[in-house]
């Protein structure tokens, strides 16, 4: 099981990790297949990878709909003949205090965070429970390891993706179907992320935290390509990443 040749499928690969871990993987060799709502941004992305002399396709996505998921993950099938691997990392940060009560927010982080997952894995489940093969990696964060002032919702939305992967992880190894699960616990990367953050004073928190440790999303492409790299027998089951300077 190496990259090469495997077929990948990325949702929020408009911007940040996502984009990084295409580039990444489809250079050596992986057949990307990009999710996002940004029509320009995969459009440019795909015409990138192919310029450099790699297969891309991409297909707009929302995560929170089910239907496009699927429709993604088909979209895989029918353009590369399968799908490998699903990188579930789409995701949204806007972080406040519990008292300041942005409950729009709370419902989208639970939609796109949690529920953009779950839909990932529904797509894709069927083909891998009846191949016995299939590899799921999920952008979790260090907010689904430890709590922060802040990370109230959005850390929740992170513990349960981190429980998520862990039981799919048990059920597929006493099932026999050889799913491999990778959890992704990135801490500061700078990314367009901190644009989801509304809240003013927490913005300016992580504008402070980014600015002083942030590190690149080609650290994070290279953890997938590892992990996607290993023999079929091996699941490197959980990464955290932290930028060196970063306490
Ligand atoms: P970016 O904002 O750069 O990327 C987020 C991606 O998610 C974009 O491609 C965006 O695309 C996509 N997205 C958001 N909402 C939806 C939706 N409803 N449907 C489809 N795609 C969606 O940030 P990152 O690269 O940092 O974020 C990637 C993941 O990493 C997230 O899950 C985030 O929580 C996690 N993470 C990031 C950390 C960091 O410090 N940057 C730390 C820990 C975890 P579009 O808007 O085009 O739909």
């Amino acid at each position: 099981m190496t990259v090469k040749n495997k077929v990948v499928v990325i949702t929020g690969a408009s911007s940040g990790i996502g984009e990084a871990t295409a580039k990444l993987l489809a250079k050596n060799g992986a057949k990307v297949v990009l999710g996002a709502r940004r029509k320009d941004r995969l459009e440019k992305l795909v015409a990138d990878i192919k310029a450099d002399g790699g297969q891309a396709a991409y297909q707009t996505v929302d995560v929170r709909d089910a239907e496009q998921v699927a429709a993604l993950v088909a979209y895989a099938k029918t353009t590369f003949g399968g799908v490998d691997v699903i990188f579930n990392n789409a995701g949204i940060m806007p972080t406040s205090p519990i008292s300041a009560l942005h409950t729009q927010e709370w419902n989208d982080m639970v939609d796109i965070n949690i529920k953009g997952v779950l839909n990932g894995v529904a797509a894709v489940m069927p083909d891998f429970v009846a191949n016995k093969s299939g590899h799921i990696i999920t952008t979790s964060s260090v907010a689904g390891l430890k709590s922060f002032p802040g990370s109230g919702v959005y850390g929740a939305t992170k513990f349960a993706v981190r429980n998520l992967m862990e039981v799919i992880r048990t059920e597929s190894a006493s099932e026999g179907t050889n799913i491999r699960t990778t959890t992704l616990y990135p801490a500061a990367i700078n990314t367009e992320l901190l644009n989801t953050i509304s809240d003013k004073a927490a913005r300016k928190g992580m504008d402070a935290l980014y600015d002083a440790v942030g590190i690149n999303p080609d650290a994070i492409a290279r953890v997938v390509n590892f992990a996607i790299d290993q023999p079929e027998d091996v699941n490197v089951n959980e990464f955290t990443i932290y930028p060196t300077k970063q306490a």
